[in-house]
């Protein structure tokens, strides 16, 4: 399969380029929006062709799938070009900056018969999925409450647009809060129904929030408490899911990177749960392959990702006007 890169992001660079070539994936070209850019990401990772010309990249038959990575305002217009060129969309998070553009880009792939995947990366770790299959096997009963602990330091080098830029989709709501909007759905196999949320710039917002904790009421009656932020060094990151059983205890789980440590304890005990430790980006393009092959379902579809948004959105609405607010998932 051949791949463009929409982006010459930290996150391509990082772990995405690795990830698609792991997979068998071909990059046969790069865009940014400075042709310097896209010609040194390019040399840097051996990737024969660069450009800034969205539509003349698209133009090239042989080009099966993009990986869209820019700042978030870009996504949309980049996917409805990539869905009119006929390609297949593998999208960075959030899908765009308004529930309606995520809708309208997910439906744009699916009248192209094209497969459109949300980034989505935490589902495909081997900690997500123990901690999923614990609670699907009844291991910890009915599930009560999960709690999610996203609050970490954003490095310096993505102290940019994330900071100081709403256009750009910055904020942490938008950053993070939808990833743990995924983890929820993934975890719980159910949808938030409401939310109510408080937000704060605690040293690196400007003008946009870096901190925010919400508390989401779920269809079966579990809560949901999920805090994220961009300016907590030591917090480390995790999970902890409840049950009338048991209570799963995931800790390091809310990263990029296939570790931490998974305990259940029940009547019983304590038990360390082993788990798969993969690529987490390897296995999502894995499953974005199959699924452009006719196999199943990408590991987080383009309706995954209007999900996580719609909640992501009702947080920040619902801390923006200190009300309750019912999650709009767009109908
Ligand atoms: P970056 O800031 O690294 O890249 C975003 C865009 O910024 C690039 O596409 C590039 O534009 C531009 N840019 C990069 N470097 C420079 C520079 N030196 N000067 C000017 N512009 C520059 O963002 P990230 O890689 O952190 O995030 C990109 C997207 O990926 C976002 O949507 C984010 O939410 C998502 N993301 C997802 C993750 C996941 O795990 N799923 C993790 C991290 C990010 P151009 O292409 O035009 O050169």
């Amino acid at each position: 399969m051949r791949w463009a890169l929409i982006g010459a992001s930290t996150i391509a660079r990082q772990y995405m380029v690795g990830a698609i070539r792991a997979g068998h994936g071909e990059i046969s070209h790069v865009l940014s929006a400075s042709a310097e850019r896209a010609g040194t990401f390019a040399a840097a990772h051996h990737i024969p062709n660069f450009g800034s010309d969205l539509e003349e990249i698209l133009a090239d038959p042989d080009i099966d799938a993009v990986y869209i990575s820019t700042t978030n305002e870009k996504h949309l217009s980049q996917a409805f070009a990539a869905v009119k060129a006929v390609k297949h969309v593998l999208c960075e998070k959030p899908l765009a900056l308004t529930l309606e553009d995520a809708v309208a880009m997910v439906r744009a792939a699916d009248e192209a018969g094209v497969v459109f995947a949300t980034n989505h990366h935490l589902r495909c770790s081997g900690s997500h999925r123990a901690v999923r299959a614990l609670i699907a096997s009844g291991r910890i009963g009915r599930v009560l409450s999960l709690r999610l602990h996203h609050a970490v330091h954003l490095p310096p080098h993505l102290q940019g647009w994330r900071i100081n830029a709403p256009d750009a989709g910055g904020g942490v709501i938008p950053d993070i809060t939808v990833h743990d909007a995924d983890v929820a759905r993934f975890l719980l196999g159910e949808d938030p129904v409401a939310v109510v949320a408080q937000m704060a710039s605690s040293g690196l917002g400007e003008g946009v929030e870096d901190s925010a904790m919400s508390v989401w009421t779920m269809p079966s009656g579990a809560m949901v408490m999920s805090h994220e932020s961009f300016t907590h060094p030591f917090a480390g990151s995790g999970l902890e899911v409840h049950g009338t059983d048991g209570s799963i205890f995931a800790r390091d789980v809310m990263t990029q990177n296939p570790i931490g440590l998974v305990d259940l304890v029940t009547a019983s005990g304590r038990e360390a749960i082993e788990f798969e430790k993969h690529d987490l980006y390897e296995e999502g393009v894995r499953r974005f392959h199959a699924a452009v092959a006719g196999e199943g379902e990408p590991a987080a579809t383009g309706l995954d990702g209007v999900k996580s948004l719609a909640v992501a959105l009702a947080v920040r609405d619902a801390a923006i006007r200190g009300v309750r607010v019912d999650v709009n998932y767009g109908g």
